[in-house]
């Protein structure tokens, strides 16, 4: 049970006063007890790193990480009380199933004797499905089995914290789901404070209480799934979270008092400035239509713009398609449902309703 906190946590790799790599600046998280924070964002941004410093593995250059308020920067990993799972899996090979769990309670001075440990050991292959296989090497298991004991090596200690590093990255794409269903159950059976480094979007969206989107080392929101996916707070943070990737086009703003006038290329509607979460300061804008949100005008009619494309192609998932057409505002990619009389080369007139449209300062960078 722990409350983790980051605090202007910094950290150059090389030296600082000379060319050094910035790899984390000036941090600040808090993780509540219990909650499951997802640290996201593409490779490079300093995700790892940041795990590894609240793991203990890595020295923060600046500021504090603090354990249920206790600074720990000088407590060493092993003593910091983690566990961590990581893509790897960084299981022993010459170690059975059993002794591969059994093996992080047996180094301890915990005060168990090895009943109690055997118990343990069955407790958590049973949690996880794996008892018939504590007398198998690694080498016999499959991926999927593989990363069920390395968590089950996570877990079978009850840690404060549990950290993983893009634990599902190695597993197929239905194992990657399967799995992260199970550690989403997990975590919250066992109620364990958790940091999970992902560059999957939708892993994170998925799993996580929290979303702390990185770029560059630097922290761009910190919000749950629906606040980073419905309030970006910058024009990364919205291209970055969602599939397929949110539209763009250029556009100009102009205060019309409660509400935002906005004109595109042949387009002109309103947008309540009540719902527009990004800080505008710039008269000229990038205006962003979610692929999900656009509607056929045929369909459903909006107080949004509406506006004529050319189709491309239709490629169906499921029960909608994702359009790609072509418009006078540029590419348009739309998800759509009622897609079977769609033909490539077809007029498609699509439709938004105001409210979902996001508005960012043309300056801003993505
Ligand atoms: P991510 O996990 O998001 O892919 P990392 O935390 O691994 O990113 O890396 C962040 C930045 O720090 C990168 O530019 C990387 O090259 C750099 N970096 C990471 N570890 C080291 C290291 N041990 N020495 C020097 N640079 C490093
Ligand atoms: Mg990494």
């Amino acid at each position: 049970m722990t409350h983790l906190e980051l605090d202007s946590v910094t950290k150059v790799f090389g030296d600082p006063s000379t060319d050094g790599v910035v790899a984390v600046k000036d941090l600040h998280i808090d993780v509540p007890d219990g909650e499951f924070l997802v640290l996201l964002g593409p490779s490079g941004c300093g995700k790892t790193t940041t795990l590894r410093m609240i793991g203990g593995l890595e020295d923060p250059t600046e500021g504090e990480v603090r354990f249920d308020g206790t600074v720990v920067n000088d407590v060493k990993a092993r003593n910091r009380d983690v566990a961590m799972v990581f893509q790897d899996f960084a299981l022993y090979p010459h170690m059975t199933v059993r002794e591969n769990l059994g093996f992080g309670l047996r180094r301890e001075d915990n005060g168990m004797s090895a009943d109690e440990i055997k118990g343990r050991v069955t407790e958590v292959a049973e949690m996880l499905e794996i008892e018939e296989l504590l007398n198998n090497k690694p080498a016999q298991l499959s991926g999927g089995q593989k990363q069920r004991v390395a968590l089950g090596r996570a877990i079978i200690r009850e840690p404060r914290l549990f950290l993983f590093d893009e634990p599902l990255a190695n597993l197929d794409a239905k194992l990657r789901k399967t799995m992260r269903t199970e550690i989403d159950e997990l975590q919250s059976k066992v109620g364990i404070t958790s940091a999970y480094v992902t560059h999957n979007q939708e892993e994170a969206m998925t799993i996580a209480d929290k979303i702390a989107v990185l770029n560059d080392g630097q922290l761009q929101q910190l919000g749950s799934p629906d606040q980073v996916f419905n309030e970006p707070t910058n024009l990364f943070v919205a291209q970055f979270v969602g599939s397929p990737d949110m539209n763009l086009f250029d556009g100009t703003i102009t205060d019309g008092g409660d509400a935002y006038r906005i004109d595109m290329d042949l387009l002109s509607f309103d947008v309540p400035k009540a719902l527009v979460d990004a800080e505008i300061t710039t008269e000229d804008v990038l205006v962003g239509f979610r692929p999900q949100d656009l509607y056929q005008a045929r369909n459903r009619a909006t107080d949004g713009p509406e506006f004529d494309t050319d189709v491309r192609v239709v490629e169906p998932v499921g029960t909608e398609a994702i359009v790609h057409s072509t418009s006078l505002l540029g590419d348009v990619t739309a998800k759509v449902g009622n897609f079977h009389d769609i033909e490539p080369t077809d007029q498609l007139s699509l439709t938004i309703a105001p409210e979902h449209v996001y508005l960012f300062d043309a300056e801003s960078e993505a």
